[in-house]
């Protein structure tokens, strides 16, 4: 690395240019690559001085200004004609899933005809949302085999595949990987990819267009339908209606449909019973946040793609201090890795902790508070926030008590004794025996983990709120 890099910086640009232009416009003209950065410019490699022409006179002004609004320094963006080697050109190709101008332009051929296997960008589908990206850890080993296994045989094995679990789990990455998946390696597949928002915001226009027969005909057509973020149904009666005729005609016809949930779908209110029923009848799996292992691995594959090094000792820390979700990991990386070029240092240690002190700070205790958790523990089982906290030890007392100090002790990061004063200031071997009565209880009784997971939600709601 030369004592300048703005490579994050230009990365960032792509992403922003990419989703203001729309993707078609995008793949034309951003067959570039960064080169390399001096102290007041990028140097940008294009494969021909046609594309150098083009860019300096419709994007180099627009590019500037976008790194200027980053980096709050101007920064010039120079263009240098590099002719990819055919084996490069290939590599390069089959990464970013380019499609030069005059390919694009021709009529779709399906893959296996024209002997590549290039093929468009599906317009719906990130492809940066690949299994080849998707690290599979404790949390989702049983998930991401069945959505391989989904994505070899469309239709056949699990149908629908339900995803559910919190925010940043990898719900959406998971469920795109099954569509990238399928749309590289049978081109005949229809695939769709659309959120529960879109599909009921599209539905609604076409009521209002007269247009629901081709509505109807665009969903129970296709072969591969992924829908994210089914919680989005409550309440919209009319769209579960017709969600559920969809369904049926898909099921039908042995279709694939993969959904995405962030909660199980036994806990999602005012939907209707039917279309419940169908969302259960295949297989629902849940993503659970990473362990430190998982959570490690994760932040080195995502390092691995960057260009910038990161000590082992720094992957640690962050691995250990952000243990929420993934989307939070990924945004502590960005944060560092950011910090470091714009002040053109190594990431180090003490970088590491000075940095990203309060994202940690942040992480550890999140809204969730000792108090918040006993009022949902008690408003949960019926009991008063003084009985929980106080002394008395009657059974239907006890048991709430020590759940809500087995959850305080699953998602905070307060030690037992620090947990121990919380509650009503006892001593941190009760709180340890709680723990474990717990942990035992558990294994014997398969509801109440269930009925754990639930509280714990309805914690994070409430705290999210607070
Ligand atoms: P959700 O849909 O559950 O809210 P996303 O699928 O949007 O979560 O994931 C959040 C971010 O974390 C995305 O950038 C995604 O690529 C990343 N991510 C999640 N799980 C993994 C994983 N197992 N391996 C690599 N990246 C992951
Ligand atoms: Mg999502």
């Amino acid at each position: 690395m030369g004592r300048w890099d703005y490579s994050v910086f230009w990365d960032e640009v792509m992403k922003q240019t990419k989703s203001e232009l729309g993707d078609h416009e995008f793949a034309m003209w951003f067959n570039i690559q960064y080169d390399s950065s001096a102290e007041s410019t990028i140097l940008i490699r294009v494969p021909s001085s046609f594309y150098k022409d083009q860019l300096e006179r419709q994007y180099r002004r627009y590019l500037e200004n976008k790194l200027f609004d980053l980096m709050g320094k101007r920064i010039g963006v120079d263009f240098i004609v590099v002719k990819p080697t055919p084996s490069e050109d290939q590599a390069m190709r089959s990464q970013d899933e380019y499609i030069p101008p005059e390919v694009a332009a021709r009529p779709r051929a399906s893959g296996k005809e024209s002997g590549t296997k290039i093929k468009e960008k599906h317009s719906q589908l990130r492809s940066d949302y690949t299994f080849e990206n998707f690290v599979i850890g404790d949390n989702n080993g049983f998930a991401s085999n069945a959505a391989l296994a989904i994505s070899k045989n469309p239709g056949t094995s699990y149908n629908p595949f339900l995803i559910y679990g919190g925010v940043g789990l990898g719900k959406t990455h998971l469920m795109q990987s099954i569509g990238n998946r399928v749309w590289q390696e049978s081109p005949k597949l229809k695939v769709i990819c659309i959120t529960a928002e879109e599909f009921t915001n599209e539905f609604i226009q076409s009521i209002h267009d007269k247009t629901t027969q081709n509505f109807k005909n665009k969903y129970r057509y296709v072969d591969v339908l992924l829908i994210d973020d089914i919680h989005f149904l409550q309440n919209k009666l009319g769209s579960q209606e017709e969600l559920f005729h969809t369904f049926n005609a898909l099921y039908d016809a042995n279709k694939q449909m993969v959904f995405t949930c962030d909660r199980p779908v036994s806990e999602l209110k005012n939907l209707s019973d039917r279309l419940r029923s169908r969302f259960e009848r295949g297989l629902n799996v849940d993503l659970q946040p990473p362990n430190f292992e998982t959570r490690s691995a994760i932040l080195k594959k995502k390092i691995e793609a960057g260009r910038i090094s990161v000590p082992d000792e720094v992957i640690e820390i962050i691995a250990k201090n952000i243990s929420t979700n993934v989307r939070d990991l990924e945004a502590a990386l960005t944060k560092l890795i950011a910090y470091a070029e714009l002040v053109h240092r190594e990431i180090t240690l003490e970088i590491a902790q000075n940095q990203l002190k309060d994202v940690f700070s942040q992480s550890k205790h999140g809204n969730v508070t000792i108090d918040n958790i006993l009022r949902v523990v008690a408003d949960y089982f019926k009991l008063s926030y003084n009985d929980l906290k106080g002394k008395k030890r009657t059974k239907n007392i006890a048991l709430p008590r020590q759940i809500a100090m087995y959850i305080a002790r699953d998602i905070t990061e307060y030690s037992t004794t620090e947990l121990g004063f919380e509650f009503g200031g006892r001593d941190h071997t009760t709180v340890m025996h709680a723990c474990q009565k717990i942990e035992e209880r558990l294994k014997l009784d398969p509801n109440l983990e269930s009925t754990i997971q639930s509280i714990v939600r309805a914690i994070k709601d409430y705290s999210s709120k607070a």
